[in-house]
């Protein structure tokens, strides 16, 4: 019997989901290197990966994001990414935390890493929790102690940016444009004050991609079906292949640029 409200259950529904994807890429134990199965453990809910020589269970928990949101002289400090994913794009100095650190360290390390600046915090701006891929950000604002920056190992360039100049249409990240978005509108009405919030992918749009690229896959194999009947069985298939290939770019491209869903 399951007595959660509906709205739990539907998202538990995602969450298991999720968890499954996850545990699946858990073939071996990390304490005895032996074979893992796939079950749900006695008085659990969710799907873990259990070692069958030792019995350890696996578990996968969200990651912690930290980093900040750097003032100075009514401009935010930006870095573009000299790495993947979002290669190019801006983003706020930030990354996982580290085993031993706080929060706050890890804003502070990161900032260091990546923009060669020293920071001092002055408050959490806002914790934003992004459940489809187990991250939750945590942004602190802070202020350079010098005003020295310059790039670090993992960007190609850092700049302050005016609150006009922001690139909206370059971040790397939502949680990096959620962030922007409050910390602009704070400003707006006043000063900056703390924000929790959730950002959802949209997952309808996901499936409806996967749905096209079936689609597509379907047509090319018709297509090869069709011409290996007709020249019997020469591999001359290039302009096909390349018909399919450019379509795929365009659905990923396509979904990629999904935006997401913010909820307070
Ligand atoms: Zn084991």
């Amino acid at each position: 019997m399951n007595h959660r409200p509906m709205a739990l259950r539907h998202h538990h529904h995602h969450q298991l989901q999720f968890t499954l994807q996850l545990t699946r890429k858990i073939n071996f134990c990390q304490s005895c290197g032996g074979p893992t199965k796939h079950e749900i453990p006695n008085g659990e809910e969710n799907m873990r990966a259990v070692c069958t020589v030792c019995g350890k269970i696996a578990y996968v928990n969200p990651k912690m994001v930290v980093g900040c949101l750097i003032e100075h002289e009514d401009k935010i400090l930006l870095c573009r990414r000299k790495i993947q994913p979002s290669y190019g794009l801006w983003t706020l100095p930030a990354g996982y935390m580290e085993m031993g650190e706080s929060a706050a360290d890890g804003a502070t390390r990161e900032t260091w890493e990546e923009a060669n600046a020293e920071v001092d915090i002055l408050s959490p701006f806002a914790q934003l929790d992004i459940p489809l891929i187990g991250q939750t950000y945590i942004i602190f604002l802070a202020k350079l102690r010098r005003p020295h920056f310059s790039p670090g190992q993992e960007s190609s360039e850092c700049r302050l940016f005016a609150l006009d100049d922001i690139p909206f249409d370059s971040l790397a990240f939502s949680s990096m444009l959620v962030t922007l978005k409050l910390y602009i509108e704070d400003r707006q009405v006043g000063k900056p004050k703390f924000h929790y919030g959730i950002i959802n992918k949209r997952y309808s749009s996901f499936f409806l991609i996967c749905f096209l690229h079936f689609l597509v896959f379907l047509l090319s194999l018709c297509c090869k079906l069709e011409k290996q009947k007709k020249i019997g069985h020469h591999r001359h298939q290039t302009p096909g292949t390349m018909k399919v290939l450019c379509m795929w770019l365009l659905y990923l491209i396509f979904s990629v640029n999904q935006p997401a869903q913010f909820r307070i």
